[in-house]
Order: structure tokens, then C-alpha cells, then sequence
């Protein structure tokens, strides 16, 4: 049954829907009666067409932010459309830096709870039944909105497939969401834009990763990581062991404080297997793990385990890689 009326909120990079938008429009078609995209910045209309596609009735305008932080205008703009009665029995956020500030300043705003690391969604009802990761991920919580007021989701990116369906011929009518109060709080502004360098698949959208931790012993050995995810035309990725190290950016973690990766093939290379980074691969399809210890933890939720040392089996893969080639 589910609730009548969902919201997603879509936030584009480059003018692009990211994936994570079409999987929260995926997911909501089927939790709701209606359900509506909610976007902002330039030429909001150009993507109307593309979120029809998975789902979305109308797409409403919060307007453009500029070179505002987004988190104000478009919190503002959703509780000023919750005051005038034309809210959503839900909202869904995906869990990136701009949505969580949109989550919070939302809650606030609307006096709300919200629900963060949410990896499942299912009606209950009349109602949505939650599903979060707590205590570092171990656990999994269920949890019910209760009382009036739309119930507020952040959701990990690749909890839900991304499929077209369910939308009505052409785009979407563009409707604007009233003006919210701004508040105080946005005197900050964005100065600078910096897209950190890459020459391949993004890592949360890449069909191949491939990952190094600790057992590499070296920065200098992420060079094979880097080597084989070139000759797999996949994304590099690591743990968070050897981010902390400073060996590689943050924006290669995977994990519970990184990205969530959802690939066809995983390689997870002198990796142990810690729960807080098993829970942002273990949904790949294909789990290849390469270790010197047969009782490291990766083996649990490996299809193909490799005992022995990445020094010897990364330089014989990459060049039985190059042979083919
Ligand atoms: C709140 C919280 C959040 C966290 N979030 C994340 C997260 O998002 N992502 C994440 O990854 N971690 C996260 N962690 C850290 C996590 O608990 C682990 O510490 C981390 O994942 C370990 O990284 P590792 O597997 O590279 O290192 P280790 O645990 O040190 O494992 C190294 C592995 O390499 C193997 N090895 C050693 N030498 C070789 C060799 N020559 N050849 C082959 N194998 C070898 C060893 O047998 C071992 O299994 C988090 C922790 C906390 C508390």
C-alpha cells in the first residue's frame, strides 16, 4: 500500500541526474501513489524529461541557490511548502555531503527526526518501514515514522537499482516550491569548485573496482591498484586504513565512511575484511579477494579467495592483463 506522496530530491552534478537520484525515484514508485522529483539550480526543466523516465509526476523548482550553500534555500523552500499543506508524506535524500546538510537544516526546520544510513525502505501500510545500519554497521534497525510531518530519509547510495519505468509520456510538468525563509544561516558561500582528477569510471558508478589496504605495505604499491584497475577499466578504491595513512584521497574509501560500491567485479586486495568496509562492497556481484591470511574476514563474502601475497599475484595478474591486450 505505502504512503500517497514521496519527494526525492535530486541534486545534479555537472546539470547530470546522478545514479543515486534514479534509484531513490526507482525505489519511491513503488512506495507511493505519487511521487515527485525535487530539484534546484539552472534550468531545472532540462532533466525534467529524464526524471519522468523513472517515475516522477512533477518536478518541483526550489530555485537557484547560486553560489549559496544549497542547504538553506532548499530546506527552506520544502518547509514553506509543508506549511502551506502541499507536503509529502515522505522525503527522500540521497546521503551525500549537499543532502545531509538539507537533511539536517530540514529536521530542524520542520521539527521532524530523520533517518540516516538507510539501507532499506518498504511499505508498511499506510506507512514506510526503514531499514539503518547501527553500532558501525553490524546492526540493522527497522523503524516507523509516527506523528504528523513528512518523514525524512538519507539513504546510502546503491541501496536500490536504478530502473526507467512507471512514467507518463513526455517530461513532467516544472512547478516552483515557494520561496523559504533563509534564516541566518546562509552567509556562507562557495568560493571554488576543485573535481578531483580522474582518467577513469567514477568509483561509485565504475563496473570493476579494484581495492587496496594495509597488506600492500607501501604507498608506492597502490601504483599496482592503480595499474590493473586501468587494465580492467574499472575505478581504483581502497580502505580506509591507507587513506588515514594518507596513501590515497578519501574520495577512493570504500565503506561505511566512504562510498558505497554495488560493481559487477570487486577485487580486494590485502584487504582483511573489517565489517565498517564489507559494508560498502559486499553487494557487488563478484567478490575476488587476495590475501596472505586464509582467515582474514574478506573470504566470508568472497566468490573467488586468493591466499597468498599481493606482491607476487598483482604483478602476475597485470601481466597476463597486458598479454591479452
Ligand atoms: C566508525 C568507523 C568507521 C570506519 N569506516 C571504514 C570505512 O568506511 N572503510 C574501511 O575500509 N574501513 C573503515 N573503518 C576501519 C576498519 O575498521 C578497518 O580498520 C579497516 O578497514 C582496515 O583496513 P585494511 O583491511 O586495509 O587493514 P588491515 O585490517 O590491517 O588488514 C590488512 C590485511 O592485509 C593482509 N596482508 C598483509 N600483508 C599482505 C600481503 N603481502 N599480501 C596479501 N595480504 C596481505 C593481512 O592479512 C590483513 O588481512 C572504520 C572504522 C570505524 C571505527
Amino acid at each position: 500500500m505505502g504512503v500517497d506522496k514521496i519527494w526525492v530530491l535530486v541534486e545534479r552534478a555537472d546539470g547530470k541526474v546522478p545514479p543515486a537520484a534514479l534509484e531513490l525515484l526507482t525505489r519511491a514508485r513503488d512506495l507511493a501513489t505519487t511521487v515527485e522529483a525535487v530539484a534546484w539550480g539552472p534550468d531545472v526543466a532540462a532533466v525534467a524529461a529524464e526524471l519522468g523516465a523513472y517515475g516522477a509526476a512533477a518536478v518541483l523548482d526550489a530555485g537557484d541557490p547560486g553560489d549559496a550553500l544549497v542547504g538553506a534555500p532548499v530546506a527552506g523552500a520544502i518547509a514553506a511548502a509543508v506549511a502551506l499543506g502541499n507536503g509529502p508524506d515522505a522525503v527522500l535524500i540521497a546521503a551525500t555531503y549537499d543532502g545531509r546538510d538539507i537533511a539536517g537544516r530540514l529536521s530542524a526546520r520542520l521539527d521532524r527526526p530523520v533517518i540516516t544510513n538507510v539501507v532499506g525502505l518498504e511499505a508498511d501500510g499506510d506507512g514506510l518501514l526503514s531499514e539503518h545500519g547501527i553500532f558501525g554497521g553490524t546492526q540493522v534497525a527497522t523503524a516507523r515514522f509516527t506523528g504528523a510531518g513528512p518523514a525524512l530519509f538519507v539513504v546510502r547510495p546503491k541501496s536500490f537499482s536504478a530502473e526507467p519505468g512507471g512514467g507518463s509520456e513526455g517530461a513532467p510538468q516544472v512547478r516552483p516550491l515557494p520561496s523559504g525563509d533563509l534564516g541566518s544561516t546562509n552567509t556562507a558561500a562557495i568560493v571554488a569548485h576543485h573535481a578531483e582528477e580522474r582518467t577513469g569510471p567514477k568509483l561509485d558508478e565504475a563496473d570493476v573496482v579494484v581495492s587496496g589496504g594495509r597488506g600492500l605495505g607501501s604507498a608506492d604499491a597502490y601504483a599496482m591498484i592503480d595499474e590493473l584497475a586501468k587494465l580492467l577499466g574499472g575505478a581504483p578504491g581502497a580502505s580506509r586504513a591507507i587513506v588515514d595513512a594518507g596513501w590515497v584521497p578519501y574520495a577512493y574509501q570504500v565503506g561505511q565512511t566512504g562510498k558505497t560500491v554495488k560493481p559487477t567485479v570487486y577485487l580486494a586486495c590485502g584487504i582483511s575484511g573489517a565489517t565498517q568496509h564489507m559494508v560498502g562492497m559486499k553487494n557487488a556481484k563478484n567478490i575476488i579477494a587476495v590475501n596472505k591470511d586464509q582467515d582474514a574476514p574478506i573470504f566470508t563474502v568472497a566468490d573467488l579467495g586468493i591466499v597468498g601475497d599481493v606482491h607476487k599475484v598483482l604483478p602476475k595478474l597485470i601481466e597476463a592483463l597486458k598479454a591479452r591486450s
